[in-house]
């Protein structure tokens, strides 16, 4: 796979660097997500045995799942040339118009946070997916013009965190909607382990699971805590992660037993404490922790029902009872109790 420069306004910085360093080349070193990694092992066959460009597939999913890793696995697997941008770094038609032009058949364009596109940018990419050509006017006033660009067939790959923010015409120009999971344990454990390998830091099965459990159900997080530990590990135990090593390492680091952030905390508290375990609405929430609805349902809320902690129903968010015992709060009596108790 050859792969063109990130565009410009995209930071180089050593966390980038790493984290390219443990990315899987190919879609069988890609742990977990196994209905997705089907759907795409089919499509790129398919694309390879008719020489033709695959689909447009857009990726969504919370942030640290591996899109960016899909998608340069996409281009590797079908040994293409990948281009990358991002929604915000695409501000002008130009720009856009720019990267379509220099664009070889059946090569992988890669748009991340493409629920960021301006309108008029939007616009223009949709012809640029449907019918690969792109309308430039030239000049101004009375004597603009019109040129079309014919674009070759390339395979779209769009990211995004929000789908909620993906407008129906844009969707719909996708052949292949893929959704990201968080991970489970064990999947990150793995994940864990050959990221060590890479390391070179050695670390058993304890003490990658203990990684993975505080890694919040994602790679992006798994593969950073399991560098501070590798700096601990090295400093205190001799380079080797045990069981010990790794709960002395994140606990100093205080990372959570569950990997919850602040923003998990500040969630969990708001329904538990402030509202008594709900139902509270999202919107409730979301004022309380000054986020947007649809990162908490997109981005937290997944991850805080996978643990078990919250659950969605028609009139709102309820705390469950495992989340009361693990933040220590104790249900108040109007929720604890049957309706009605409180007079008998
Ligand atoms: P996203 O684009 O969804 O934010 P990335 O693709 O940038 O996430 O992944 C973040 C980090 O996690 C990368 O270093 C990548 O190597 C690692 N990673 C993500 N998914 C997997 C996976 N399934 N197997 C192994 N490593 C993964």
């Amino acid at each position: 796979m050859r792969e063109k420069g990130i565009a410009s306004g995209s930071r180089q910085d050593g966390e980038q660097q790493f984290e390219a360093a443990l990315r899987p080349k190919r879609l069988a070193d890609f742990t977990g997500q196994p209905k997705l990694k089907e759907n795409l092992a089919i499509a790129i066959e398919a694309a390879r045995r008719r020489g033709e460009a695959m689909d447009h597939v857009l990726l969504y999913g919370p942030p640290g799942l591996g899109k960016t890793t899909l998608a340069h696995i996409i281009a590797g697997e079908l040994d293409v040339r990948i281009d990358l941008t991002s929604g915000p770094v695409l501000q002008k038609k130009l720009d856009l118009t720019g990267m379509l032009s220099n664009i070889e058949r059946r090569q992988v364009f890669f748009v991340d946070e493409i629920h960021r596109l301006l309108p008029d940018v939007e616009e223009m990419f949709y012809s640029a997916l449907e019918d690969f050509r792109v309308d430039i006017v030239v000049g101004q006033g009375p004597a603009a013009r019109t040129h079309s660009l014919t674009v070759p067939h390339f395979t779209a790959i769009g990211a995004t965190t929000r789908m909620g923010m993906i407008s129906a015409p844009m969707r719909g120009r996708f052949g292949l909607l893929l959704r990201l999971n968080h991970y489970d344990v064990a999947e990150l454990r793995k994940i864990v382990e050959r990221s060590a390998a890479l390391l070179d830091v050695t670390v058993d099965r304890e003490g990658a699971e203990e990684i993975a459990r505080r890694a919040r159900g994602t790679p992006r997080i798994a593969n950073r805590l399991l560098r501070r530990v590798r700096d601990f590990a090295q400093v205190r135990a001799a380079g080797h992660i045990d069981l010990g090593v790794a709960r002395t390492a994140l606990d100093m680091l205080e990372v959570d037993r569950y990997g919850l952030d602040e923003i998990d905390q500040k969630i969990m508290l708001t329904v538990l404490d402030k509202y008594s375990g709900g139902p509270v609405g999202l919107k409730t929430i979301a004022a309380a922790v000054d986020e947007e609805p649809d990162t908490i349902e997109e981005v937290y809320e997944p991850y805080l029902m996978q643990l078990g902690f919250l659950d969605r129903t028609p009139r709102g968010r309820k705390g469950t009872d495992a989340a009361f015992a693990y933040f220590g709060i104790r249900r108040t009596i109007s929720t604890a109790m049957p309706q009605g108790s409180l007079f008998e």
